[in-house]
C-alpha cells in the first residue's frame, strides 16, 4: 500500500483544477482524494467553532482548528479506503508561510509520502484575460473559457448541454480577479522557495495544452511514488 500527499499551488484560474482532474483520468490505479483546505474556514464558520470574523482569533488558534477539522476527514478517508494505493491532493495548500508546519503536521500524522508541490506557471496579463473569459453552464456546471481555443464553448454563450453559459459570480468584479491574481503573485514565491528548498517543485508551463500538462504531472509523479 502506498499514501502519497501532493499539493497544487497556483494563481487562480491557471487551469489546476482541469490539471487535477486530468491527473485523475490518467492514475486510475490509485484513489485519488482532494483536499481543498482554504473551504475549511467557511465550514468551521457554518459549525461556529470559529467567530464569523476569522481574524478575531490569532492565526496560530485558527491552524489549529483547520488541522483538527482537516485531520478528521483524512482519517475518515483512510479508514474507508483500506488498503488500496491513494494519493492526497491538496488543493492550494500550503499557501502561507504559517501553513508550513500544519502541512509537515499531516505528512508526519497519516505518515505520507511527500511527493511535493506542482506549480503551473502563467503570466500575469494572460491569467487576468483567462479569468474574464470563464464560464461556467448554469446547469450541468461544465467550464468553458473564451480565452482559451480548446476551452471555447460549442455555440456562443451556450453549453454542450444546451443551457446558458454565465460567468461565475466570484469573477463578475474584474477588480476582485485581478486582486486575487495580485495577491497570489505577491506570495507564491515563498511558497515556491519552500518547496524548491525541499527539491520538492515541479514547476509546469501553465500555457501548455492540458494533456501535455497532466502527463508531465503524472510522470514526475510515478518518478516519486
Ligand atoms: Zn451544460
Amino acid at each position: 500500500m502506498s499514501r502519497n500527499c501532493i499539493s497544487f499551488v497556483s494563481a487562480p484560474a491557471s487551469g489546476k483544477g482541469t490539471a487535477i482532474k486530468n491527473m485523475e483520468e490518467l492514475m486510475k490505479g490509485f484513489d485519488i482524494k482532494t483536499i481543498a483546505i482554504g473551504g475549511y474556514i467557511r465550514t468551521l464558520k457554518k459549525e461556529d467553532k470559529i467567530p464569523q470574523d476569522h481574524r478575531e482569533i490569532s492565526k496560530e488558534e485558527l491552524n489549529k482548528f483547520i488541522f483538527e477539522r482537516v485531520s478528521q476527514d483524512i482519517n475518515e478517508y483512510y479508514e474507508a479506503l483500506g488498503e488500496r494505493d491513494s494519493i492526497l491532493v491538496l488543493d492550494s495548500f500550503p499557501l502561507y508561510p504559517s501553513q508550513f508546519a500544519m502541512y509537515e503536521d499531516i505528512l508526519k500524522e497519516f505518515n505520507l509520502n511527500e511527493l511535493g508541490c506542482v506549480t503551473l506557471e502563467v503570466d500575469k496579463d494572460v491569467l487576468v484575460e483567462r479569468q474574464k473569459g470563464r464560464l461556467i453552464c448554469s446547469s450541468c456546471d461544465n467550464i468553458y473559457n473564451t480565452a482559451i481555443e480548446s476551452k471555447m464553448p460549442p455555440e456562443e454563450g451556450i453549453c454542450e448541454c444546451g443551457a446558458e453559459l454565465e460567468k461565475r459570480k466570484d469573477d463578475k468584479d474584474l477588480e476582485v480577479m485581478i486582486g486575487r491574481i495580485e495577491s497570489y503573485y505577491k506570495k507564491d514565491k515563498v511558497i515556491m522557495d519552500y518547496f524548491e528548498g525541499k527539491k520538492k517543485l515541479l514547476r509546469i508551463d501553465g500555457n501548455d495544452d492540458e494533456m501535455f500538462i497532466a502527463k508531465e504531472i503524472v510522470s514526475y509523479v510515478n518518478k516519486n511514488i
